[in-house]
């Protein structure tokens, strides 16, 4: 391909450019510091690569990286998925369990690997319980050896089916959680790794900090995901129907990638104590029938929107309503999210309309 034609981007680069603007005091106290970040080509993993590669261009201390993925819902990445080549990242390919036997003396662990995806982890649930409760126990153990700060990735999903009662959902509500059936391998599991947080934070004095993540999205997440936003966008780019499953009336909110990873940028470097925080934009809690006119909206001529029985694919059970309480994340780290829906749906949206036709 030359040079001057387009080609496929996983980011926007006014969205990296947003992160590194608003995130550029903490990001400079990882300066001269090893962070290990597994996951590191998933959504999320390749935004914090991304992030800590902007900051070095613009720095003369740089972060320095070691990033591991096994590609079980990932692409392989290459240097030019970035648009910019770093010394001072080393990939290495393999399970997030890897991380722990490097001899390399990390201060900090971000430790995204997960299978979180609804279609993923239904097809997946034994290696979806093994990177939540194996991985994350191997590495809050290296943790507890070298000193190292962690972020570790739970999910909203812990809460389960949450009683009506306990939307919008504060991090102290204990869940509405099935034991067995078709989320339970994703739930449980999460459930499980943020017990261990707490065990080493409590016995061995690790300082872990744990991220409940509320429907987060934005450009990079790819049609094969499946999940509701990007399942929408190819359906509208392609001009096929959009499929609403279940009644339709089941909420969500969503948080933009960009609100996301500051927030937890936050967490991580000026968090002063182990903690747990809901990541999410509490408003608007949208039922999934309003998301699909809200982002058949962007084309003039618009699909036909179906509701349709949950295709076998994809695990029931599930959640009614699902809304975070952010007022902890808010008055901790004086953080409001920014991006708007309309505005964020118009990002991601025309981010795919760009790059989804090169996959
Ligand atoms: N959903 C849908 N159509 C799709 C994909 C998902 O109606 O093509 C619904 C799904 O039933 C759920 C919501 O969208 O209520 C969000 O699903 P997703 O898989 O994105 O993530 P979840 O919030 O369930 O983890």
């Amino acid at each position: 391909m030359k040079n001057s034609e387009p080609s496929f981007s996983f980011f926007l680069e006014s969205d990296l450019n947003e992160i590194y603007q608003r995130s550029k005091e903490s990001l400079t106290k990882l300066a001269g510091k090893l962070v290990l970040v597994t996951g590191a080509a998933g959504f999320l993993g390749r935004y914090f690569i991304a992030t800590f590669q902007m900051y070095n261009m613009n720095n003369s201390n740089p972060i320095r990286i070691v990033a591991i993925d096994s590609h079980i819902t990932s692409r392989k990445l290459s240097e030019d998925d970035f648009r910019r080549k770093d010394p001072n990242i080393e990939w290495i390919y393999g399970d997030a369990e890897i991380g722990a036997q490097l001899p390399e003396n990390f201060d900090y662990i971000i430790h995204t690997a997960g299978i979180a995806s609804p279609v993923h982890y239904q097809a997946n649930p034994l290696k979806t319980i093994d990177v939540a409760v194996n991985a994350t126990r191997a590495l809050l153990e290296k943790a507890k050896e070298l000193n190292a700060r962690v972020l570790y990735f739970s999910s909203s999903e812990i809460y389960g089916d949450p009683d009506t009662n306990e939307v919008p959902t504060k991090e102290s509500y204990r869940g509405n959680v099935s034991s067995r059936g078709p989320r339970a391998c994703y739930d449980e599991s999460k459930r499980l790794g943020e017990t261990l947080c707490w065990v080493y934070e409590n016995y061995y004095n690790v300082h872990v900090s744990v991220v409940r993540p509320f429907n987060i999205y934005g450009p990079g997440m790819l049609p094969d995901d499946y999940r509701v936003m990007p399942n929408f966008a190819s359906s509208i780019i392609a001009g096929n129907s959009i499929k609403v499953y279940g009644t339709g009336n089941q909420t969500r909110t969503f948080c933009y990638i960009t609100d996301s990873i500051i927030s937890m940028l936050l967490i991580l470097i000026e968090g002063e104590k182990p903690d747990v925080y809901n990541i999410g934009n509490p408003k608007p809690e949208i039922s999934m029938l309003q998301l699909a006119d809200i982002m058949n909206s962007y084309t003039e001529s618009q699909v036909k929107i179906e509701i349709i029985d949950y295709p076998k694919q994809y695990p029931k059970d599930d959640p009614n309503r699902r809304c975070p309480d952010i007022t902890k994340l808010m008055g901790g780290f004086k953080f409001t999210p920014k991006v708007e829906l309309e505005d964020g749906v118009n990002r991601f949206f025309s981010w795919a309309r760009e790059n989804y036709k090169y996959i």
